[in-house]
């Protein structure tokens, strides 16, 4: 009997398949990395057919670990990583370029320009975004007129855009024979091209990026039972097992940390973090660098939006102790480094990488270590770092209760950082208010999983899965309100110290 529920999460460094239970449990999963290509300064991309792979793979090898066969799931969920973006022939499935991915600033003379002829207001008003190389609007306009043949291949019908939610669901239910070209809402919100009002493709937005109509997929509901089909008989499923949800990872893990009601809020630490604040009806635009984004919507009820603080560098600033500056052998290792000391020493790092996304959005600022002593060592390095996280999180709360006028009592967290119960520490003290961890930290998963069960009856409503959701730890304020305003007031100084710093073209 289909028992269990099934989440693809296409990731920015990696894919897995996680097989659910009713209770929301974990019943098996397995998880493959992909190739980061990096072809210059900037440059980030991906190899469509490689996470393709990798999608058959995890999928065939979770459902051996979980001893089930396909016919064990009730239905699938797919999750992603938004705005990287991928344009393929659909007539055999090949796609014209690797995936352009959403940290890659290669289109900063796109958005740059938008800002410039003043398209950059309507892009606000209407997709509620600022122009940014972040998006997906400026990755497809990069491809059509940087990759020979694209254009004519776009407006023959020959060439179509997704992103790697669309290419995998592309695929899965036949690819050139008869796979479903879709998107869901959330994961549309993300291009800059469609009108967060109509929750349609915007006429004037594609106008901006010369982009035909033709090549985008059509938008669906983050859940619904028979927008996205089913899969494929062949390979990796030989089954025909029906695809109930998508949704864009943020979003999913949203879904997943059950923030069904408008003020609720999550916030994932990742390679970045994504705090994401869910407005219900009301679409708030934002006066303070955040996005206006689709929350998700199920079915054939109204659209749920939200805010959304995104922060480039957060636990790949972690990373870059370990592997550029040596100082700790793996991330967990950067908390006993920080515990070795009581403070920062006086000192701040802003791992503005490449520039400041929310709330600064400033493409030209760099990273930055400041207020550097003779006393300071690696130990302050590794503090200064965890708090950079922990203060680029404030930076977008405070432009959230600026926005929203929703004050945080308490901080949902999940993702790779939340296992550093130092950060999580620091993260309470900086912001003032707790923080709490669920017992599931596979939240983006979760969420497609739940997308999935909603939309085929295996889960009936969000109170059932609300009543889901476990602590697993909370974490309460330590420091003094001097000692969080002092703190605070250096983090900014530091900031400002970042701007400037190289010229946007
Ligand atoms: P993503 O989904 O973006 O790939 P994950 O949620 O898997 O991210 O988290 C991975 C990130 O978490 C990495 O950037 C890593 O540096 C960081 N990380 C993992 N464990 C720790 C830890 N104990 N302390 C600090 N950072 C950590």
């Amino acid at each position: 009997m289909a028992d269990f529920i099934g989440a693809v999460d296409q990731g920015t460094t990696s894919t897995r398949f996680m097989i659910f239970d009713h209770g929301g449990n974990e019943v098996a999963k397995h998880q493959l990395e992909h190739e980061q290509i990096l072809p210059r300064s900037g440059w980030v991309e991906h190899d469509p057919v490689e996470i393709w792979e990798r999608t058959n793979s995890v999928i065939q090898n979770a459902l051996r670990h979980g001893g089930l066969s396909p016919t064990d799931l009730v239905s699938i969920g797919i999750t992603n990583q938004r705005e990287t973006t991928v344009v393929w022939d659909p007539r055999n499935g090949r796609p014209y370029y690797n995936a352009i991915v959403w940290q890659d600033t290669r289109t900063d003379v796109i958005a740059a320009n938008l800002e410039r002829s003043g398209k950059g207001e309507v892009i606000r008003r209407k997709a509620g975004l600022p122009p940014a190389t972040y998006f997906s609007g400026g990755k497809i306009q990069w491809i059509l007129e940087n990759v020979d043949g694209v254009r004519q291949a776009a407006e023959a019908g020959h060439a179509i855009f997704g992103n790697t939610d669309a290419w995998v669901l592309w695929n899965l239910t036949g690819g050139p024979n008869g796979g479903i070209h879709a998107t869901d809402v959330t994961n549309a919100s993300r291009t800059m091209l469609m009108n967060l009002e109509t929750l349609d493709w915007d006429e004037e937005l594609l106008d901006f990026f010369g982009i035909p109509r033709a090549m985008l997929p059509k938008i669906n509901p983050s859940s619904h039972p028979d927008a996205y089909g089913s899969t494929r008989t062949s390979r990796p499923l030989s089954a025909a097992i029906p695809i109930g949800g998508v949704l864009g990872d943020q979003q999913a893990a949203t879904v997943g940390q059950v923030c069904f009601s408008p003020g609720e809020a999550k916030n994932t630490y990742g390679t970045g973090n994504f705090l994401v604040l869910n407005t219900g009806a009301e679409l708030v635009r934002s006066e303070n660098g955040l996005l206006t984004t689709v929350a998700y919507q199920f079915g054939d009820e109204p659209v749920v939006y939200a805010l959304e603080g995104s922060i480039a560098v957060t636990g790949s600033a972690v990373q870059w102790l370990r592997d550029q500056m040596k100082i700790i052998k793996s991330a967990p290792e950067s908390e006993e480094l920080a515990r070795s000391v009581q403070d920062n020493g006086g000192m701040y790092f802003v791992p503005a990488f490449s520039g400041l996304f929310a709330p600064y959005w400033r493409s030209d600022a760099r990273g930055a270590i400041v207020g550097l002593a003779r006393y300071n060592d690696n130990a302050h390095l590794a503090r200064a770092t965890l708090e950079a996280i922990c203060y680029q999180s404030r930076d977008v709360v405070e432009a959230m209760e600026q926005d929203s006028g929703v004050h945080l009592d308490v901080l949902k967290v999940d993702g790779g950082v939340t296992a550093n119960d130092l950060c999580m520490q620091i993260q309470s003290d900086v912001l003032g208010v707790e923080v709490s961890r669920p017992v599931v930290a596979e939240t983006t998963a979760l969420g497609a999983a739940y997308a999935a069960g909603l939309a085929t009856g295996f889960w009936q409503n969000t109170d059932e899965l609300r009543a889901q959701w476990h602590e697993s730890k909370r974490w309460s304020p330590q420091w003094s309100e001097k000692q969080r305003a002092e703190g605070y007031a250096g983090w900014k100084r530091a900031v400002e110290r970042t701007l400037e710093w190289v010229k946007v073209p």
